[in-house]
């Protein structure tokens, strides 16, 4: 095992050690100046919300201004001239951009939101401006048809092929008729999309359940205690509101002994969007798939999914469907065995069958009976300073990085900690910026983003921020955090070191630009080592310094695989779902969103008691967000980050530098300037298999125990 290196210390809590931003602001507008701040970072502590749409306009006008030079450019194309040109053609709007969306998602006050409505619909009017100009795609086509003329550097080659894949999949080549239905396709949709989490958001408010005392027994006091604060909050002193979220329930059906309270907290979160009240979401999810279905039409494919995985690592709906299946089917006889066991045990209190709502109740008790895991000692021994802590010292560990505080960069909010990541050498990467706490005005979830993208053609280093969702420490104490939590810290870290120790020269190809079902790879596979034995022993320590004692260590490694069957399932049925669905080339007259769902979950032999983990009538990712028929990267990039943590057990050194310096120059490095199956093949030395990853899950053949081992 590598020796630790020097522990690393963390800054104090920076607030108000800043010295005020030095920037020429243009009329009173920091966001319109030239900054010379520490590292060119944004001075958050000048920039107020009414000084983004100004900023906006202006970026949008310089932006229109300099790709209409391009677009009528009298001069032959050339790379430099064309695709050079447009990665730097909007310099005022992409350094808005950065900072406002970093804003808008971790910050979102009421003047933030209106900022927003107004920007978004300005932004998707220049970008449809752009990929449907005829002159312009013009220059790109000439010079992708000539590429072989032109003596292109391998990432130009990409460059110039990713951005010739925008112009045709915004429609570039189409007629002027068909350009203009798919523009207002594309308005529908965007509006659909809107309504869905409109809908959701109502439905799921409207959802929220008001319990009685004799209802909540069981459930533990720190829940009890939020739930009765919300309740009074909300007008209803004495009683518990368990909204319908997540967070919320999952942990209810865990410990709620009144089942038929249970019952009642399922069903209201099992059924939103799909009541049947002015809410309902059925027909928006028809509209939407007749509407994707013609987009895809429009353009050539047999099926949105076509059409979506055509840009995909996968590259067809058959390649992502075999390897779902690879998993559900072990999945399946896995689940079917829990399913059992929960009987044996629920028979004890006279049930005959497992009904949804009693899953995770039995669950945890078969869970604390076979491994004596309480997550709530747990957790003492996870204080968020010292997992921080371990996270630095694995990335010192594996590529020899150094983090030092920079308690001199502004920040938009109290809270927030900016570091500067070095070499080993001590030369100079980037920062991150970390905004870790939940607040008010804060998006659920956790997330990475980039306030500026690593480019040598700009000649700018990268700047990121993580933003999780964790519980504030209370008044004096100290935060800790789940071991979900723990694994969320490592996940976003690793998207923050493939933005960060990219090393590429367009803007365009830089560190997390790659495809969906490729992007989780580098923060998958840091979670390897959020429960890596060797650096829990030195960080995982409770509030009097004694270390996590080595039965837990064991404990948590033993019930990894634990319920694996439940939770592949409930992902995969959603993911088979999401796929066919969308493969659907139109859909059958009369189509009922509800009677489809159930038929298919019934054909693929799912039982009633998992069901899926997203219904349709809810499901955000496909009809609110960026998934629709991508809910499979998930599981496409977890075959790759548990064969490609193989790489390094297989050396018998899971801090292994050999396999850590080829993992940062194959695969972190090169961002999207090459395809990432290539960029996977030159780390791994060949594609992977679902082998690592059914053994992870404990669904290889030989099943858990063996996995339980390792
Ligand atoms: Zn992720």
């Amino acid at each position: 095992m590598a020796t630790l290196l020097a522990p690393i210390v963390l800054d104090p809590a920076a607030a108000g050690t800043a010295p005020p931003s030095d920037v020429e602001a243009v009329g009173g507008n920091p966001l319109l100046g030239e900054w010379s701040t520490p590292d060119g970072v944004p001075p958050f502590d000048r920039i107020r919300p009414e000084h983004y749409e100004p900023a906006f306009d202006a970026g949008i006008a310089e932006a229109r201004q300099n790709i209409e030079r391009i677009a009528s450019s009298r001069a032959r194309p050339t790379f430099a001239n064309t695709l050079e040109a447009l990665e730097t053609a909007a310099p005022l709007l992409t350094r808005t951009q950065g900072v406002f969306f970093t804003v808008a998602a971790a910050d979102a006050t009421p003047e933030i939101q209106k900022v927003r409505a107004a920007v978004v619909p300005k932004l998707t009017r220049l970008e449809s401006d752009i990929y449907q100009d005829q002159r312009l795609f013009r220059r790109v086509d000439r010079l992708y048809r000539t590429r072989d003329r032109l003596r292109l550097s391998p990432e130009q080659a990409r460059l110039l092929e990713v951005v010739h894949r925008r112009f045709l999949r915004a429609g570039a080549r189409l007629g002027a008729a068909e350009q203009a239905r798919l523009a207002e396709i594309d308005q529908a949709l965007a509006r659909l999309s809107v309504q869905f989490s409109q809908n959701l958001l109502a439905d799921q408010k409207g959802s929220d359940l008001y319990l009685t005392e004799a209802e909540m027994a069981g459930v533990p006091e720190a829940l009890r205690a939020s739930a009765r604060a919300a309740a009074a909050a909300a007008g209803r002193p004495g009683l518990f509101l368990i909204p319908s979220t997540r967070p919320a329930v999952e942990p209810f059906l865990t410990f709620a002994t009144n089942r038929a309270a249970r019952e009642k907290v399922f069903r209201a979160f099992n059924m939103r969007g799909d009541n049947g009240n002015a809410y309902d979401n059925n027909a928006i999810v028809t509209e939407m798939l007749a509407l994707r279905a013609e987009r895809a039409r429009l353009l050539g494919y047999p099926s949105f999914a076509h059409f979506q995985l055509d840009n995909a690592m996968a590259g067809r709906p058959e390649a992502a469907m075999d390897l779902l299946r690879q998993v559900f089917e072990p999945a399946l006889v896995r689940v079917r065995e829990e399913e059992a066991e929960l009987l044996r045990l629920a028979a004890r209190d006279g049930l005959n069958r497992i009904e949804p709502w009693d899953w995770r109740f039995y669950a945890e008790k078969v869970r604390q009976q076979r491994f004596a895991l309480d997550e709530a000692s747990l957790k003492e021994f996870l204080p968020l300073e010292g997992m921080v802590a371990a996270m630095f010292d694995v990335t010192a560990r594996l590529w020899g990085l150094s983090v030092h505080p920079r308690p001199d960069v502004p920040v938009y909010a109290p809270g927030v900690r900016v570091w500067e990541i070095r070499e080993r050498d001590g030369s100079r990467i980037g920062l991150f910026y970390a905004d870790w706490f939940a607040r008010d005005t804060k998006q659920p979830g956790a997330w990475m983003n980039s306030i500026r993208v690593q480019s040598f053609l700009r000649g700018e280093t990268p700047i990121v921020v993580n933003n999780c969702n964790y519980t504030p420490p209370p008044p004096g104490g100290r935060a800790t955090i789940s071991v979900d939590d723990l694994r969320t810290l490592f996940h976003e870290w690793g998207h923050a070191l493939h933005g960060l120790l990219s090393r590429v020269r367009y803007p365009s190809l830089s560190g997390t630009a790659v495809y969906t079902d490729f992007v989780e790879l580098p923060a998958q596979i840091m979670e390897h080592w959020a429960q890596e034995p060797s650096v829990l022993r030195v960080h995982a320590r409770n509030a009097d310094g004694a270390p996590i004692p080595e039965a837990m260590l064991e404990a948590l490694a033993r019930a990894r695989t634990f319920n694996q069957g439940f939770l592949t399932v409930q992902q995969l049925s959603s993911a088979i779902l999401d796929l066919e669905l969308h493969a659907l080339p139109q859909l059958p007259e009369g189509f009922s969103v509800r009677a489809w769902e159930a038929e298919r979950l019934q054909a693929l032999g799912v039982p009633a008691a998992v069901g899926m983990r997203h219904r349709l009538a809810h499901f955000s990712h496909l009809f609110g967000g960026g998934y629709a028929a991508k809910y499979y990267s998930y599981t496409w990039s977890e075959a790759m980050d548990a064969d490609g943590f193989d790489a390094f057990r297989e050396t018998g050194d899971v801090f292994n530098q050999e396999v850590a310096a080829r993992f940062r120059r194959e695969v972190l490095e090169v961002g999207n300037s090459r395809e990432p199956a290539e960029s996977y093949r030159a780390f791994r030395g060949r594609m992977p298999t679902a082998e690592a990853l059914l053994r992870n899950r404990g669904l290889a053949p030989g099943g858990a125990r063996s996995a339980a081992a390792d």
